[in-house]
């Protein structure tokens, strides 16, 4: 994939867009494994559009590829982008809980220029998949591969078990909104506890002021 980081001559980047920041992907990749293709066309209007771009910069299609015209059939029909999407989720669920993912690769065809291989610029090897599906999933797998800092940010919210991506380090819930709710829930059971230590106490106090200190109040009384 280095070669995504590389220039691109002038007539490859008029026809396509600057490839992905390498710090976006993998947020951006979690974002895209919990979207909903169909709600891309009830939701604001440059949604769609968006999205496609993004695509196009991430997966870093050639002039050439088959793909192009994939990726402009979802701007008619998003709904094929679910299939994708939903393989993608899995993979990134994977990720979130550190188990194995796996996939039958569909196919396509890999291309190795032996004539740029050592030389600067332009990609010795590359893959053309057939389909958008194998596209996202190799593409997908070899970022997480890549970038392994981040992609063990991916995780999976202790709250409310939502897949996210930490912005901190050792981050266990996906929201302030998760947090908060789990910190009130032991705030309130800390307090619960205290509580009824407390009304324990004064039933002893109660019983001993009036029998006297010499008898011992056991702890299945004070229910
Ligand atoms: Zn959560």
């Amino acid at each position: 994939m280095a070669g995504r980081e590389k220039e691109q001559g002038d007539f490859a980047a008029a026809q396509r867009p600057e490839p992905m920041r390498k710090a976006r992907i993998i947020p951006w990749l979690v974002e895209l494994s919990r979207t909903d293709a169909a709600a891309l066309v009830r939701g604001r209007p440059g949604d769609l559009p968006n999205l496609i771009y993004e695509l196009r910069q991430w997966l870093d299609l050639e002039p050439g590829e088959p793909l192009n015209g994939e990726l402009d059939r979802l701007q008619k029909n998003p709904s094929r982008l679910q299939p994708p999407i939903d393989a993608l989720r899995q993979l990134i669920e994977a990720v979130a809980d550190r188990r194995r993912f796996q996939t039958a690769y569909g196919g396509g065809t890999v291309i190795l220029e032996a004539g740029r291989l050592g030389s600067e610029g332009g990609r010795a090897l590359s893959y053309r998949d057939a389909r958008l599906i194998d596209a996202m999933l190799r593409v997908a797998i070899d970022d997480i591969y890549e970038d392994t800092e981040a992609a063990l940010r991916i995780g999976r919210c202790a709250q409310c078990l939502t897949v996210f991506y930490a912005g901190r380090k050792n981050q266990k819930y996906c929201s302030h909104r998760c947090a908060n709710k789990v910190a009130s829930r032991n705030y309130r059971g800390a307090h619960a506890q205290e509580r009824a230590r407390r009304e324990r106490q004064r039933y002893r106090d109660r019983v001993r002021k009036r029998t006297g200190p010499r008898v011992k109040v056991g702890r299945g009384l004070s229910q």
